[in-house]
């Protein structure tokens, strides 16, 4: 993992937005993403090629913890945007909502701007344009956006960022997930006390009960991390 901490992914994301290193993808890593990298040979360099991997999700913090590796926190992909367009309104970075069903990136945008004020959104579109990227590339360019929110849901979105960041000319492009329909009020976060304990998870199985089929990697994920433990002598 790239960033073990939110201000250390914060820092680098930001890096990337305000042009001090080359321009880059980030990419929350969980274990579902993981295992489907295992079995599907095509997204492993996409995952690889991001320039920042964040720890989302209690799987990877304990599968970090059973290797020996230095994860302690999450970083869920949703705090790290809100903490980016917050800088992104104090440096005056334009940034750019593409996802989710028509409309809400536009309510999410609002949303960020009610939260940040003076965030400068250079544009917004929906997540249903198969077929059309040159199209839609040429509209983010056009936009002037520096900093692009896409959520495509996943691995859609990472394998998007990896195809086309470089053509919408934007520095730094973020795979936020279901994030714009939270922002937009359709669909709600984890209590607090929930998200303190880790149980993230628990909150969406029980909203989403068909994703149980997807959950079902982690036991699998943490003890592929079990067996690939390091001995304790080579660890930082
Ligand atoms: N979505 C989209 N285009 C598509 C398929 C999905 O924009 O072709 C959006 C969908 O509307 C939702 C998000 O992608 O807003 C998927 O969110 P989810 O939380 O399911 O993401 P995941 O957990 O798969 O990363």
């Amino acid at each position: 993992m790239d960033a073990v901490d939110a201000a250390a992914a914060l820092r680098m994301a930001c890096a990337a937005a305000a042009g001090e290193r080359p321009p880059m993808y980030t990419v929350a890593i969980n274990p579902e993403k993981v295992m489907r990298a295992r079995r599907e040979p095509s997204l492993r360099p996409v995952l690889e090629g991001a320039g920042l991997r964040v720890p989302d999700g209690v799987g990877v913090v304990l599968a970090s913890r059973l290797r020996g590796g230095r994860v302690r926190e999450r970083v869920t992909g949703i705090d790290l945007m809100l903490a980016v367009a917050e800088e992104a309104a104090r440096r005056g970075w334009p940034v750019y909502l593409l996802g989710a069903a028509p409309g809400v990136a536009e309510r999410a945008a609002d949303a960020l701007v009610r939260r940040f004020p003076g965030l400068r959104v250079a544009g917004t579109g929906d997540g249903y344009f198969r077929g059309r990227d040159a199209e839609v590339c040429e509209r983010v360019r056009r936009s002037g956006a520096r900093v692009l929110f896409l959520a495509l849901g996943s691995p859609a979105q990472e394998y998007w960022l990896s195809a086309h960041l470089a053509e919408t000319g934007c520095r730094l492009g973020m795979g936020v997930g279901g994030s714009f329909d939270v922002l937009a009020g359709r669909t709600a976060r984890a209590p607090a006390w929930m998200r303190r304990l880790g149980l993230e998870w628990l909150h969406r199985l029980l909203r989403e009960p068909a994703r149980y089929r997807r959950m079902l990697v982690l036991p699998v994920f943490l003890l592929l991390a079990l067996a690939e433990r390091r001995p304790a002598a080579s660890r930082p």
